[in-house]
């Protein structure tokens, strides 16, 4: 017989489409729905899926003829080999329908195929809290409300004086025979009549208002499907969600829930009994969301029924935005099982997860009392009592009290209470700030230019928007979104975990830039290392002074003659071996960047300064031309150092860094008095000591002399703090929180410069000091180690300009290896 000799209802019998079927005839969304289309794929996958069919738009109106539906009913009978009706082997018949694309679709209707006869044997089977009579009267309803159109409210009144479902189902019953319009014992008619009572509800006015209002067409076709649902006793039968990854661990490891009885609706709550009791198909489960992972590439949820511990999916779907810890572990996971390349993998996580990682969080439940806002200046958060100085922060710190330091600005003086305090507070100051380079250095959060505080010395207090506060009193703070809140909120600790390795050694395979760490001094160097760190792209030797060893460089500033000089600069020299010592033995033999001094007069002398603009006063290289001895004295102190290291056989690779050159000449002495150190050291040791000299790039004037520059120096490092400061005219320490939040606000710039390097501007200056200084010196090697060296985005544009290496805080090492990774796929993907 061909398709034209049959009857109607033949010919539409054809068109229904056991699920799994579709994409074999050529169907898609736009026939089967998306319940059918994602039914399909899991048949695809060879996953066990519930026993249904579907009946495609363009025929879905068919199945309101009940000889259709008594199709229908047979074809189900087939697929499911059981038959409506047989009380050894019961079975419902559900209903449910779906659009090509949106939601707000009637509901589902599971209760098909009972009848009053039916329904007591069935309860008793079923037997949990008279489910099969709730199902039943919602069919009766959905039927003779939107198929009929009995009032809702007559429907709704009944319910109200009904005693029990079952009595629910009498009194609809009688109901719907009294308006002329009973409900039928015939599934196949129940079938047709509820088909019609679900076409008209999407049909309705409301339902066509409601989807153009979400931007679909009024019009949208339906897809209907039909399933076989095998009912049964408790002990065998129920439903339940199922998500593939454990929240706590993001372990593959199915978690949900599970219900016993009938499933009356997409699961909502998550309520239920724990996946160990189900009565079976456990495996099943397991062995489906595996498959399903490694199908969608993403933590994978199902909804599901147990019949006689089989195992029957109804629904799948993919869990958008997993936690951090679950989407890492997912890609490592994927990765070795050969799902994921390392490009694949890097790219499903991005540096902000691993922030989340790798610093304390706030727990936040929306009724916190937000206090104060600065900017976001060091990621993390603690909980602690003000402390207003840094002396106060050292005694209470001292007795065991957690203390947030929250000060006018920092200095270098205040590094006793930077290092005994959980986080600092600043009220002036930027990104670049004292208090946040430091804080960024210790791993302790901060927020700085919180400009709205006022802080009382006298009155030993802190005010902000009319709330005050008393120092010693507690509160939190969030470094990651600069937000002070009032008294305590949970803070959660971090745990990095070994996936969060796993996933960064597959970053390291796809980077091309080489990742260095910002340290000062072994502490934060073996820190650097241990989160992959490969060498230290700047040691701020003047750093090293901070603390109890202000005295020193004070006493070397202020020497009243050579002599006192001379004395003040041999002890400084002899502090500073110690400490390269203490930094070299941890490096071992990685490359090292030490900076000589550039120690902003301000930072340690405050107020004898008496400079009206000291971070473009007496800084960096300047001090070195007026005080000859500095450099050199610094020079031989790092090569002695080296000399005892290697006599024990750690040999790191020494890079010699003059800061903020400007001249030439500047640069042409500093690295004659360095090469004068080293031929002393020699003369004095008998040993050579490998190193190269390299300089800064931190003023416009270095950058557009890069040629001349690469003459003498083997490195440049673009110092993009004061980069940005000298190309903007934006003081680092005055305008972040004052003028760039209200240029950011008024959109005059995307971004703070401070925060992400500018593209235009000292990214022009940078390219046009790369070309020179290459075409000078191939071999040159070119970083950055300004705070953007951290920045994702800044990242990306050192991968466009061809650097060789970035630096940055070591808290943000793993960071910077991940968007160094992400920057080389979208630098060579967009270069073709
Ligand atoms: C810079 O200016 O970018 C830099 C790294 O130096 P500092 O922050 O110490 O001035
Ligand atoms: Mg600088």
């Amino acid at each position: 017989m061909t398709e034209d000799q049959m009857t109607p209802t033949a010919a539409t019998a054809k068109s229904f489409v056991p699920y799994g079927l579709g994409r074999d005839r050529g169907l898609d969304a736009a026939e089967l729905g998306a319940h059918g289309v994602e039914l399909d794929r899991l048949v695809a996958l060879g996953l066990p899926v519930v026993p249904g069919l579907t009946v495609p738009v363009s025929h879905a109106a068919s199945l309101a003829q009940p000889e259709v539906a008594r199709a229908a009913i047979d074809l189900l009978q087939q697929v499911s080999r059981r038959r409506v009706g047989d009380p050894a082997h019961p079975v419902l018949v559900r209903l449910l329908a779906s659009a090509p694309a949106g939601g707000g679709v009637p509901a589902d209707l599971p209760g098909l195929g009972i009848t009053a006869g039916s329904a007591p044997a069935l309860d008793a089977i079923v037997a949990t809290s008279e489910a099969v009579y709730d199902v039943f009267a919602d069919a009766i309803r959905f039927v003779g409300e939107h198929g009929a159109g009995i009032p809702g409210d007559e429907f709704a009144d009944a319910e109200y004086d009904a005693t029990s479902p079952a009595d629910r189902v009498r009194k609809f019953l009688e109901l719907s025979a009294a308006a002329g319009f009973p409900y039928p014992d015939d599934p196949a008619a129940q079938l047709a009549h509820a088909a019609q009572a679900t076409l008209r509800r999407w049909a309705s006015p409301r339902a066509r208002r409601k989807r153009q209002a979400h931007g679909l067409p009024g019009d949208l076709g339906l897809a209907l499907h039909v399933q076989a649902i095998r009912v049964g006793p408790p002990q065998t039968f129920g439903h339940g969600v199922a998500d593939s990854r454990d929240p706590a661990t993001g372990a593959f490891a199915p978690t949900g829930t599970f219900r016993r009885g009938i499933r009356r609706g997409p699961a909502a709550a998550r309520l239920g009994e724990p996946l160990v009791d189900l009565p079976g198909g456990r495996d099943q489960l397991a062995a489906a969301l595996h498959a399903l992972e490694a199908d969608m590439h993403a933590v994978a949820q199902v909804e599901f029924e147990v019949a006689d511990t089989e195992l029957a999916l109804l629904a799948a779907r993919k869990v958008e935005r997993p936690a951090p810890r679950t989407a890492i572990r997912l890609a490592v996971d994927l990765a070795e099982a050969g799902v994921f390349d390392d490009v694949t993998a890097v790219g499903s996580i991005t540096t902000s997860d691993i922030e989340t990682l790798l610093h304390p969080q706030l727990q936040l439940t929306g009724r916190e009392e937000l206090f104060a806002r600065g900017l976001p200046a060091a990621a993390g958060a603690a909980v602690g009592r003000i402390a207003l100085s840094s002396a106060r922060a050292v005694e209470w710190s001292e007795k065991g009290d957690p203390v947030i330091l929250v000060a006018e600005e920092t200095t270098p003086a205040d590094l006793p209470g930077l290092l005994a305090c959980r986080a600092v507070v600043t009220v002036r100051g930027g990104l670049a700030s004292h208090a946040a380079v430091v804080a960024r250095g210790l791993g302790r959060p901060a927020i700085c230019g919180a400009i709205a505080l006022r802080i009382d010395q006298t009155g030993r207090g802190v005010t902000s928007d009319g709330r005050s506060l008393a120092e010693g009193e507690l509160i939190s703070v969030d470094g990651s979104s600069g937000n002070i809140y009032a008294g305590v909120v949970h803070v959660v600790p971090p745990r990095p975990g070994g996936d969060l390795e796993a996933l960064l050694h597959r970053a390291d395979r796809v980077r091309r830039l080489a990742v260095r760490t910002n340290a000062d001094n072994g502490r934060d160097a073996a820190l650097a290392l241990q989160y992959g760190a490969e060498g230290v792209g700047l040691c701020r030797t003047e750093h090293q002074f901070l603390g109890d060893r202000l005295p020193l460089v004070r006493g070397y500033l202020l020497a009243a003659d050579a002599d006192a000089e001379a004395a003040a600069l041999a002890e400084l020299a002899a502090a500073q071996k110690e400490d390269f010592l203490d930094l070299l033995s941890v490096t071992g033999g990685r490359p090292v960047t030490v900076r000589l001094l550039d120690a902003p007069l301000h930072e340690f002398l405050g107020e004898s300064a008496q400079e009206v603009n000291p971070m473009l006063g007496l800084r960096g290289v300047r001090l070195a031309v007026m005080r000859t001895e500095l450099y050199p004295a610094q020079a031989r102190a790092l090569f002695s150092a080296w000399v005892d290291l290697a006599a024990s056989g750690v040999t790191p690779q020494l890079e010699v860094m003059v800061p903020l050159v400007a001249v030439m000449g500047e640069l042409v002495s500093a690295v004659a008095s360095i090469h004068r150190a080293a031929a002393e050291v020699e003369a004095r040791t008998g040993v050579t000591v490998p190193y190269t000299v390299g300089t800064m790039v931190e003023t416009p004037r270095a950058a557009l002399i890069a040629g001349q520059l690469a003459g003498i120096a083997q490195f440049l490092s673009f110092g993009t703090n004061d980069l940005t400061q000298l190309t903007y005219g934006f003081s680092r320490d005055d305008v972040e929180a004052q003028v760039l939040s209200v240029y950011v606000e008024r959109q005059l710039l995307p971004v703070s410069p401070f925060v992400s390097l500018d593209p235009d501007g000292v990214g022009e200056l940078i390219k046009t000091a790369v070309t020179a200084a290459r075409r000078v010196n191939p071999e040159i090697k070119l970083g950055i180690c300004g705070e953007h060296g951290g920045d994702p985005a800044s990242i990306e544009l050192c991968e466009r300009l061809g650097l060789d290496y970035v630096s940055c805080s070591p808290s943000r090492v793993p960071g910077a290896r991940l968007a160094a990774a992400h920057a080389a796929v979208a630098v060579s993907s967009a270069t073709g």
